[in-house]
């Protein structure tokens, strides 16, 4: 079994659900006693955070590559960003590493094919929903068509995820914004939802959505397992 690297803290409260999915699936799948092997440095989001606000991408870059340079130090085979939003550096990341980056787009661009759809909202962060490191990936490199909400709801659905998620706060009010969010992108044409912000699955699952959900969090954490038993697309 290969080791899997993770960059996380961003928030801690979709990082726990990396963790616990992919010791699952590894001791469902190998059985007994299994568990993954796995190493994670954890980062304090506050500090992100207040680089995301202020735009200093720079020293975000800087932060970021460094972590994943101690992640590899620390025995990993390969790593994860462990949030969509700091895929904004994923390059820099990549180049500054020897390991492999398993970017968390081509994994949900791979699971969207697999249920042969062409058009999907996405739901994340503003940077997510609106810089091109993302929507062009999907859109670009593998040949989806991407929707994003309009500008005021792409600010509700962004404060929902600072103001809530990331601090663990679940509420009904905001599941039913999400809900109004989606429903005017399936009435737009999509035929799936991405949920882009590895947090948004604790607030929306299936049930909330008339056609089929794509969490990234989930479908990351499912190929790094894929990733970590040598199978799937990922033979890292
Ligand atoms: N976890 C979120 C994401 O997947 C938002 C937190 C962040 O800005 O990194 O984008």
């Amino acid at each position: 079994m290969k080791t899997i690297g993770l960059i996380g803290g961003m928030s801690w409260e979709s990082s726990i659900e990396y963790y616990r999915i992919i010791n699952q699936v590894v001791r469902k799948e190998l059985g007994g006693v299994h568990s993954a092997k796995s190493v994670m440095i954890s980062l304090d989001f506050a500090e992100i955070e207040e680089l995301q606000n202020r735009g200093n991408w720079d020293e975000a870059t800087r932060i970021m590559v460094e972590t994943a340079r101690l992640v590899e130090k620390g025995g990993a085979d390969f790593v994860l960003i462990c949030t969509n939003t700091m895929h904004l550096m994923a390059e820099e990341v990549q180049a500054g590493i020897n390991i492999p980056l398993l970017h968390i787009a081509d994994a949900t661009a791979q699971a969207i094919k697999q249920r042969e759809l062409d058009i999907v909202g996405l739901l994340g962060t503003q940077f997510t929903m609106e810089k091109e490191f993302y929507r062009g990936r999907l859109e670009k490199i593998h040949q989806l068509k991407v929707l994003v909400p309009d500008r005021e709801k792409r600010e509700q659905v962004h404060r929902v995820i600072y103001d809530e998620l990331v601090k663990g706060m679940i509420t009904d009010s905001s599941r039913q914004i999400y809900r109004e969010v989606i429903d005017t992108l399936v009435a737009g044409g999509a035929q799936g939802i991405v949920l882009g912000c590895t947090e948004i699955g604790l607030l929306v699952g299936q049930e909330d959505v008339p056609v089929p959900i794509f969490d990234t969090m989930e479908i990351h954490a499912l190929a790094a397992v894929d990733a970590a038993l040598g199978r799937g697309e990922y033979p890292v």
